[in-house]
């Protein structure tokens, strides 16, 4: 068993330490404030190759191992939880079902302009559907060049600056799982309207909007694996979304002990450093503990996704150790902040607020302790 790095991953993930430390510290608090990403660092992280991560090279992208990758989206988590999300969505979710589902033809086309920095997200909630993503309500319909759609999408990650939308849709009205396809639909297609940007809580230098979809003409070839394939698809990609998520949970916790450790150094009661008292430094050793746990759950799903085995299971785990782990993280770090924590002027306000969303998306924490057990009875014949 071989808990280092390569020397090449260590060598990339340090320069996307750097990187993050360099460009993108420096414009989170603005970020933060206006809501959306610096068009200045968007255009950056794009010349960097963060677009094209996980593609093979033969499309333009850098092929890297999911090990890897996750060390990418925890460094710029340890930064900036959003643009650590953007990244994550467009390599992961956004992206896979071309990747593994789309036909060689449209992977040589859309792949490529991928890789350059076209945003893909992911559209599969709706208003009404949301961890019952198989009662989705989009429509689509056969046209004689391909389907026409219609429905609305809520929370869509990317969809402010998407070029490509990955669209799950009830085809024929359908019912249940098997009913529900899979489309690629190109944002200047007419009757496709991207809404305006959700005010969030947290995470504010990454995007969500929702989605209208009206009559919405999408070619044949657009269609993701064989009709009915849709919800098959949808899972899939969010077994390895979670892998990013739990990546992403990692590194903002990374951040939470970096601010709380220092600050508990620096900040001095009693005539002497808070570092000092025990029940600070159980709150740092048990942030730290449960940090190195998640770390290897997620380098373990990690590790079995690049084995080409089944790591549905062991990705929920990660997701859901190290999502719960990262929100316990931001609440110790602030604790240790005493009243500073509460204002904007502490890094460790915004932690706490990016920190929430972590047990919610790609799944609520309850829904991957639902796949889990699932998989946990099934060995036991239930
Ligand atoms: C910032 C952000 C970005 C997002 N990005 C995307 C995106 O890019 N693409 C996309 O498609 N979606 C996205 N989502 C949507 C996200 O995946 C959903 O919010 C999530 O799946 C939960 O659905 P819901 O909000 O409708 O909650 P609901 O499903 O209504 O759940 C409400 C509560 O009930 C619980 N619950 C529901 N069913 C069960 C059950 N069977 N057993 C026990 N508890 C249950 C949930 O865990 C939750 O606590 C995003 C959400 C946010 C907040």
């Amino acid at each position: 068993m071989d808990f280092d790095l390569n020397e090449q991953q260590e060598m990339f993930t340090k320069g996307v330490r750097d990187f993050a430390r360099g460009e993108i510290a420096p414009r989170c608090a603005k970020m933060d404030a206006a809501g959306i990403i610096d068009p200045e660092l968007l255009d950056m992280v794009r010349d960097h190759g963060f677009f094209g991560l996980c593609f093979p090279e033969t499309y333009g992208g850098l092929g890297l191992d999911t090990v890897t990758y996750g060390r990418v989206v925890a460094e710029l988590a340890r930064v900036d939880a959003g643009v650590a999300i953007m990244v994550s969505v467009h390599n992961g979710v956004g992206s896979f079902p071309i990747l593994q589902f789309g036909s060689e033809e449209l992977r040589r086309e859309v792949l490529p302009r991928m890789s350059k920095g076209e945003l893909a997200s992911f559209c599969v909630t709706e208003p009404g559907a949301g961890s019952d993503a198989a009662s989705m309500t989009t429509r689509a319909e056969r046209t004689e060049t391909g389907y026409r759609l219609s429905g609305e999408k809520i929370w869509v990650t990317n969809g402010y600056h998407a070029q490509f939308f990955v669209v799950t849709a009830r085809l024929d009205n359908e019912p249940g799982h098997d009913g529900i396809s899979a489309f690629l639909v190109d944002r200047d297609t007419p009757g496709l309207m991207v809404g305006a940007k959700e005010d969030k809580m947290g995470l504010r230098s990454s995007d969500a909007v929702s989605l209208v979809l009206e009559n919405v003409d999408v070619p044949g070839a657009r269609r993701l694996g064989e009709e009915g394939d849709g919800f098959k698809i949808a899972m899939s990609a969010l077994d390895g979304g979670r892998i990013g998520v739990a990546y992403q949970s990692v590194g903002l916790a990374q951040a939470c002990l970096d601010v709380g450790a220092r600050y508990a150094i620096e900040r001095e009661q009693f005539g002497k450093p808070i570092a000092t008292k025990q029940a600070i430094q159980w709150m740092l050793a048990d942030l730290a503990t449960e940090l190195e746990q998640a770390r290897l759950l997620a380098d373990k799903a990690a590790w079995l996704k690049d084995q080409g085995r089944s790591y549905g299971r062991e990705a929920a785990m990660a997701k859901l150790a190290a999502s719960e782990m990262a929100g316990r993280a931001a609440d110790r770090a602030l604790q240790i902040h005493g009243g500073y924590g509460y204002s904007k002027d502490y890094d460790i306000e915004r932690y706490y607020r990016d920190a929430r969303v972590l047990r919610i998306y790609e799944g609520t924490s309850e829904i991957q302790r639902l796949v889990i057990a699932r998989s946990v009875l099934s060995e036991y014949g239930g």
